[in-house]
């Protein structure tokens, strides 16, 4: 099986477009790691495509903040402004939706996916040491993740861990394996490509991918919807 993994969509329609033109036929079933919403223009057009043609959602800390207007107190002035155009924006059939999605981990095929941590869905995972930490909560070799907007992948090995290849790389038995595919929508590593990653369950191969698109459209429905216009700005630069 060939999976498409996703995460951070948070709203672009146009970061979303490029990801599935680059990957067209190249993959079975979808994963998404959470953050459907919250930041962007279209909430409501990226939730009903995730809906469609998922195979499995777990939910982020910005769904559960746009559906419900939730634990808004831990977001700052942008996220929180956004936050509050998102749950008006959203249909109510699209707010009831993001309320359905599971809490990771959740298990699905021979891996794990959850938006933040395995042992909490909200917790980071930056460093070489929190991923060594988060290692210890897995039950399977394989897991997926999102919620730092960072692509990058960490092999923890029981005498350590350190970060895979760019371009991809081999499962080795002897690792377990903690997979970003980095943010769809708003990626925050100085690169503004959209990121996603393929997982072949079969030939036992993960890469991590990039790819271009212009954010132009994406800035003027920021702006024209009336969100904060750094949100469109920071698309330029990846940060
Ligand atoms: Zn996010």
């Amino acid at each position: 099986m060939r999976y498409l993994i996703i995460s951070d969509i948070h709203a672009n329609w146009e970061a979303l477009q490029a990801v599935l033109a680059a990957t067209e036929g190249e993959y079975d079933q979808i994963v998404n790691c959470g953050d459907l919403a919250g930041y962007g223009p279209d909430p409501n057009h990226v939730i009903e495509w995730c809906r469609a043609t998922n195979a499995i959602i777990v939910r982020g800390n910005h769904d559960k903040a746009c559906a419900q207007l939730d634990n808004l107190e831990w977001f700052n002035p942008v996220a929180r402004a956004a936050a509050l155009w998102t749950f008006q924006a959203l249909t109510l059939e699209h707010r009831e939706f993001l309320l359905t999605l599971p809490k990771g981990p959740v298990l699905f095929g021979d891996f794990q996916v959850f938006h933040g941590a395995p042992q909490d869905e909200d917790e980071y995972v930056i460093s070489e040491p929190e991923a060594r930490e988060a290692a210890q909560y897995l039950d399977t070799q394989v897991a997926f993740f999102g919620h730092t907007h960072l692509q990058g992948s960490f092999a923890v090995h029981r005498n350590g861990v350190r970060r895979t290849p760019e371009e991809g790389f081999e499962i080795d038995e002897s690792m377990k394996y903690l997979v970003n595919p980095g943010s769809v929508g708003q990626p925050r590593d100085g690169d503004p490509r959209a990121g996603f990653a393929i997982y072949d369950s079969e030939e036992r191969y993960i890469e991590c991918r990039r790819v271009s698109y212009d954010p132009s459209d994406t800035y003027r429905k920021i702006v024209d919807a009336g969100l904060p216009e750094v949100l469109g700005r920071r698309l330029f630069a990846g940060v």
